[in-house]
């Protein structure tokens, strides 16, 4: 037989969402409900009559009415998790209908046949329940893993194995009762099973609504267990303290409504932590098939405890694939994909480590790698070629590293390596040894490719205390190695200190400009039919008054970003056309190549400028040559063709300087007037080891002759190139193996020793 199972009273409400005055009215409403409820069970206890008798009857049924009220409101008030609390209170509403059918036919009978129509509306409190529960759920957890239903599964099945054996079989077993009082016990274990498997799903910080619903629901178990064992021994006495038990039932449902809604998502434990919950699981159920409740008597729970133990196994099974597959994407996260080296995020957490190292009293260098003119090799020969290179680099490296030691790429061409206990001296010959491994030719589909590199050092606790800030001081470092061409620097505050601001670093530009700390040094070039030296190029330095002699790469792209290039270019075509005018007077005539920016050829004032220059230092327009990279091409195409064609219309020259690396297209060789092409020193240098290299030369070559252009080939470092760029029919040659960029004073010298040699042949 079962009874209206309400009992307890207290206050229940909705979530603030639906406001303070409205929350409160609810409240007190939900208060006076619980209080009218509690005096209804205390008025059946003492066997009130008259109107107390009335409440004693009727307080139970305002108490439920009263919370299917608030369970709608709930789900009025807040639109999160709506369909939920109305399955709710559908739920508690089909619950009040068994009860109050009970009522009607206990005063009507003397006995009630079991199941009768009532006992609809109390089995179809489970399902919607259910229902509700799910959407719940689904609320928190948007997709359900497999590893998430093994939990659901483990925890509810020891839930539901300890229930049994304890509960069930302690309270039932063998009293041969009404099979129907036995129904509702199990269907609230079904309940707890549920509730149980969704909190593992949820994991920790479920939230207080589904702590309520659960205690709810295990006291259901323990009440319906309770009230079937007294109706089985004839105990059961309606409205005893009993009752109270699933009153408070009924207020967890209701204060968990009351809870704000949590967002959604889950908080999981990760990696072999997700073990916990499961493991105990599995141990709770080992110990209760230890306890002997695999016989046959007790076969229910002992089939519930080896069930959780093989779903526990499986869980555990795939934990450990979940972990290694953690681990493996852990690993390819600090990966550096095309050189297998450790990537950036390695770096930044070795260097969080060092920072412990450092901070007990050891030493910590760091090491900065920069190959030069990578960008070129790429542009040029193509990012294949690039990325085959980069490969090699880290196996090179390692060479000289220790197995402690951290060598990863940083991006690009730039490479880092922790090193500790190092002195100053140490980490100089250590960064020396690794250019010197970079130095050495590299083969690469059969080309032999030689580069060089830039490397900066940094000491700790020397320079700073903190690893990362190491790290920036040894970029510093490298930049003024590579500014300097000194290929190897370690920091030096006095000189790289400025480094660290660069406004600082364009207002000594400015200044430097201005201040004639621009100097010119002069590469010669070979017109290879007479063997004549007939011009130079002219390449910017800036002598430095704290960094020494830099080179442009330290300047060139400080200048064009600061808007100082035009102050820069007019600076050195000045200089350029006042050496040729006294080269020119000492009976040396010499075209002067200078190299100009994008911005100069958006400048519509400069080939005006460049023509009051040449009057000034009455020079033909022809002994200029302005060099253009294609990138300048690419910016405002069309003005600069018109600044170009001015320029060239009075005279000067045009070359299209590293030819082969940029944006090449063949359009614009027709569109432009040029007089020149420069092949790019990386397609010259590369020329003899490499028959692909040479097919480019030649073909440029042709390219150039059929439009009637002249071919310098740049970066002709030995003799064998020239050779080769002489029986090809290339027009000049323009490389180390003639001459460094000498200033021009050495470059008179050299020039003369050469005629004399020339004339002595
Ligand atoms: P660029 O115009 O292609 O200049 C040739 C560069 O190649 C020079 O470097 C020169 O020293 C170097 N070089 C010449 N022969 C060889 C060789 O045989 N082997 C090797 N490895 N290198 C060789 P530099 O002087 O450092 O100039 C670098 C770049 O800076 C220049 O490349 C040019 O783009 C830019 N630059 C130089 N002076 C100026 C300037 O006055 N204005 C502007 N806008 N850019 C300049
Ligand atoms: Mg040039
Ligand atoms: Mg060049």
């Amino acid at each position: 037989m079962r009874k209206h199972r309400i009992g307890g009273g207290g206050e229940t409400s909705v979530p603030a969402r639906g406001g303070d005055h409205s929350l409160l009215a609810v409240r007190l409403l939900a208060g006076a409900l619980g209080t009218t409820y509690a005096l209804s069970l205390l008025a059946h206890a003492v066997g009130a009559t008259g109107v107390l008798g009335t409440l004693a009857v009727g307080g139970k049924a305002v108490f439920l009415v009263g919370l299917v009220g608030l369970l709608v409101g709930r789900a009025l008030l807040a639109p999160q998790d709506r369909g939920a609390w109305l399955c709710f209170a559908g739920a508690v509403a089909a619950y009040f209908v068994g009860t109050l059918g009970y009522e009607l036919d206990s005063r009507r009978l003397p006995v009630v046949e079991r199941p009768a129509w009532f006992d609809a509306g109390f089995t179809a409190f489970y399902p919607l329940v259910c229902v509700a529960l799910f959407l719940l759920l689904r609320a928190r957890v948007r997709r359900l893993t497999s590893s998430m239903w093994l939990d659901g599964i483990v925890t509810g099945l020891t839930a539901a194995a300890f229930a049994t054996a304890f509960a069930l079989a302690g309270s039932l077993h063998g009293r041969g009762g009404s099979t129907l009082v036995i129904v509702y016990p199990i269907a609230d274990l079904l309940l707890l099973i549920l509730l149980a498997g969704a909190l593992a799903v949820i994991g920790r910080g479920a939230g207080a609504n589904w702590c309520f619903l659960t205690g709810g629901a295990a006291l259901f178990v323990l009440t319906d267990t309770v009230y079937a064992y007294r109706v089985v021994q004839g105990t059961y006495e309606v409205g005893g303290p009993l009752d109270m038990g699933w009153g408070i039932a009924f207020l967890c449902f209701g204060l968990a409504a009351c809870q704000a809604p949590r967002a959604g998502g889950t908080n999981r434990l990760d990696g072999v932590r997700a073990l916990v919950v499961p493991g105990i699981c599995a141990l709770a159920a080992l110990v209760l098939l230890l306890l002997g409740y695999a016989h046959e008597s007790d076969a229910l729970a002992g089939a519930l405890a080896f069930g959780a133990v093989l779903a526990a196994l499986a869980r555990t099974a795939l934990t450990f694939r979940e972990v290694q597959g953690l681990a493996d994407s852990r690993r390819q996260a600090r990966t550096d994909e095309l050189t297998g080296l450790p990537n950036r995020r390695s770096v930044f957490e070795a260097l969080e480590a060092a920072d412990d190292r450092l901070a007990g009293g050891r030493g910590v260098a760091v090491v900065v790698v920069d190959l030069d003119r990578f960008k070129e090799i790429n542009d040029s020969l193509g990012h294949a070629v690039g990325d085959a290179l980069l490969r090699q680099v880290g196996p090179r490296l390692n060479r000289e590293l220790r197995e402690d030691d951290l060598l990863a790429r940083l991006g690009g061409d730039e490479f880092v390596v922790v090193v500790d206990d190092l002195d100053a001296a140490g980490s100089l010959a250590l960064a020396r040894r690794l250019r010197a491994q970079l130095q050495r030719p590299f083969r690469v589909g059969g080309m032999s490719l030689t580069i060089d590199a830039s490397v900066g050092v940094a000491i700790g606790p020397e320079h700073s205390v903190t690893a990362e800030e190491l790290l920036q001081l040894a970029d510093l470092a490298m930049y003024s190695a590579k500014a300097t061409r000194a290929g190897v620097a370690v920091y030096d505050e006095e000189r790289d200190g400025d480094g660290r601001h660069r406004l600082e670093a364009v207002e000594q530009l400015r200044r430097g400009i201005a201040d004639g700390e621009l100097v010119l040094h002069y590469q010669p070039k070979l017109a290879l039919a007479s063997g004549v030296v007939d011009g130079v190029e002219a390449l910017v330095r800036w002598q430095h008054p704290s960094r020494g002699l830099l080179f442009p790469d330290a300047f060139i792209d400080l200048a064009e970003s600061a808007g100082l290039m035009s102050r820069l270019t007019s600076t050195v075509v000045e200089m350029a056309l006042a050496q040729c005018r006294l080269w020119a007077d000492d009976g040396c005539l010499l075209t002067v190549s200078v190299n100009v920016s994008p911005s100069n050829l958006v400048d519509d004032e400069f080939p005006d400028e460049v023509a009051a220059l040449l009057r000034r230092f009455d020079l033909p327009a022809r002994a200029l040559i302005l060099e253009v990279t294609e990138s300048i091409l690419m910016e405002d195409r069309e003005r600069a063709v018109r600044v170009l064609s001015r320029l060239r219309d009075a005279g000067v020259g045009v070359s299209i300087d590293d030819y082969g690396t940029g944006y090449s297209s063949l359009a614009y060789l027709a569109a432009l007037p040029v007089t020149e092409l420069k092949l790019d020193r990386v397609f010259v240098a590369a020329m003899t080891g490499s028959s692909r290299a040479a097919s480019i030369v030649t073909s440029t070559l042709q390219l150039a002759h059929a439009l009637d252009l002249v071919l310098v080939a740049e970066g002709a470092e030995d003799q064998a190139t020239v050779d080769a760029l002489t029986s090809l029919g290339c027009d000049v040659v323009q490389g180390y193996h003639l001459s460094r960029p000498l200033p021009p004073e050495q470059l008179r010298a050299w020039l003369r020793e050469r005629q004399a040699a020339d004339e002595r042949v």
